[in-house]
């Protein structure tokens, strides 16, 4: 069985090659999936739009309406970094639904991964951050809701906080958040996880893994996790643009190597997020978003 890998072309919602957020990682991950082997037909599923009764569970419902009509607030849009026209809406509800499928695949067959996912700084009141809606936490409350889990684990080690995540989730004892970042990393004003370990600038692989290596025991000790959810984000990286914690693409793989083996190791499932990454080498990103699922590969 191949690892199942979640994914839609409308990721890409076409940004100019030059703006901030760069919108080509999606299409470039896919082709590095496929000259890995990984992106074969048995392996990709499709998600459809998330309807707006999941969005809402986890977002305030005028502006999940919004978002689906394209109309936001430009205040809003300016926090979030970009417009919310027709595909840049399409895409944050077929990234949603992404995850909601990948999860649903991981309780399945033990791990799969979306190839987008990980808008963790949407929070409950609205987007922020280059994140519309925050797909793990529909995710998380989509399956709750259905009594599909009853005890969840968000790991989250993008190099930003994960300060939507813990807005959204903050009044769900079934749902344990868990973020491991840049201290001075966006965002300025963090919404306390259920657990933050916040690293200091220059973080290097060898310091970064012994921190890991020691929390996830305390992690996987406090329940009976039904789920993982994984954010892999790849803006640790040493090249990030927007990262400040100077890891290696060494260090990236052992990092995903460390997570997924512990937690598969210990029969969880696991559904991973790709995450951030903000490097100006857009082909070289891709190939650094497509390290996760290289290392999920081994666990199916
Ligand atoms: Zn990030």
């Amino acid at each position: 069985m191949p690892l199942q890998i979640v994914h839609h072309p409308d990721y890409d919602a076409g940004f100019a090659v030059n703006h901030r957020f760069p919108m080509s990682k999606y299409p470039l991950l896919m082709e590095a999936l496929r000259a890995r082997g990984l992106a074969v037909a048995e392996a990709l599923s499709m998600p459809e739009p998330a309807p707006a009764s999941w969005l809402k569970q986890a977002h305030a419902a005028d502006y999940v309406d919004q978002v689906i009509a394209c109309r936001v607030p430009e205040k809003i849009e300016r926090e979030i970094g970009f417009a919310v026209g027709p595909r840049v809406s399409l895409r944050a509800q077929l990234a949603t639904a992404g995850t909601v499928l990948a999860s649903r695949l991981a309780l399945q067959h033990g791990i799969a991964c979306n190839a987008a996912g990980g808008s963790h700084h949407a929070r409950r009141a609205q987007g922020a951050g280059f994140c519309t809606f925050n797909d793990v936490a529909v995710a998380s409350l989509v399956l709750l809701g259905e009594g599909a889990v009853r005890n969840i684990l968000i790991v989250d080690l993008d190099v930003h906080q994960g300060d939507g995540t813990a807005d959204i989730l903050k009044d769900e004892p079934r749902a344990f958040t868990f973020s491991m970042h840049g201290e001075r990393n966006y965002p300025v004003r963090k919404i306390a996880s259920d657990l933050d370990v916040a690293l200091p600038d220059g973080t290097g692989d060898d310091a970064y893994l012994e921190r890991l290596d020691g929390i996830l025991p305390e992690l996987s000790a406090r329940a009976r996790w039904d789920i993982v959810f994984y954010n892999a984000g790849v803006d640790v990286h040493a090249g990030d643009r927007l990262g400040r914690l100077a890891l290696t693409d060494d260090g990236i793989r052992a990092r995903d190597e460390m997570v997924i083996g512990h937690f598969r190791g210990l029969g969880i499932p696991l559904c991973g997020v790709i995450g951030g990454g903000y490097s100006t080498d857009v082909a070289t990103l891709a190939e650094r978003h497509a390290i996760l699922f290289e290392v999920a590969s081994n666990y199916t």
